[in-house]
């Protein structure tokens, strides 16, 4: 498994070639919950439909918990497991209202990043992904979550072992980056994932990472 110091080499040199991201606007940490949920398998294009589909038919989040799993399910059909994502969001909702008596997340701003962490893993259907992106993209926490892009590339480039899972991942990759360059690291080996290292076929003659790479790709032979 790789060090640190190399690590750091590839962000660098993912860094020069896909830039360094600016930090998104953040965004309220229920509704980030609730459009995270709505993304997992399905596209980016379909998940953002479905949450406005939801926040038109449903403008607040008492509504949504008034409503019928049936009525919350039509809403975001354009997203996908729809009857499943409408139990999960529900039962999402009714569980924060019982803890808190209001549908808000905001106050987990005031708590330590593994605390609000945890806190999010209590719900169902809310994984390690999941937990991190709410983290990291609503309320600028540092957390890494680790999508079927990072786990595929951070394996080739030898930062994981063959075997790891998810949830092992997301603890090696969370000790092995640097806490501070999380948001980047995590967009950038995203747009690495896309453009270069495909899940076939990855373009390794093209590659700012190739010299601090384990990957075993024939092509590569000829760079
Ligand atoms: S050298 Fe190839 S396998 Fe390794 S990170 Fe680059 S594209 Fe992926």
């Amino acid at each position: 498994l790789r060090r640190r110091s190399t690590v750091i080499k590839v962000l660098d040199a993912l860094a020069e070639r896909y830039g360094i991201p600016k930090p998104r606007h953040r965004s309220d940490p229920l509704d980030s919950l609730v459009a995270t949920i709505l993304s997992q398998n399905t596209s980016d294009v379909n998940s953002h439909r479905a949450f406005s589909d939801l926040k038109e038919a449903y403008p607040d989040w008492d509504g949504v918990l008034a409503a019928t799993d049936d009525r919350i399910a039509d809403a975001i059909k354009r997203g996908g497991l729809a009857n499943q994502k409408s139990a999960r969001i529900r039962s999402i909702l009714g569980a924060i209202k019982a803890d808190r008596g209001e549908l808000s997340l905001k106050w987990l701003t005031g708590l330590p990043p593994d605390q609000a962490h945890q806190y999010l893993l209590s719900f169902p259907g809310v994984g390690n992904k999941t937990a991190g992106c709410v983290l990291l993209f609503a309320m600028g926490m540092p957390a890494f979550p680790v999508d079927t892009h990072i786990f595929r590339v951070t394996k080739r480039l030898g930062w994981l072992p063959e075997k790891a899972d998810a949830d092992k991942a997301h603890n090696l990759l969370s000790g092995l980056i640097p806490s501070n360059r999380y948001y980047e690291a995590h967009l950038n080996l995203i747009a690495q994932g896309r453009a270069l290292c495909r899940p076939r076929n990855p373009a390794c003659d093209q590659c700012p990472a190739i010299n601090w790479c384990g990957f075993e790709n024939p092509k590569r032979k000829s760079v």
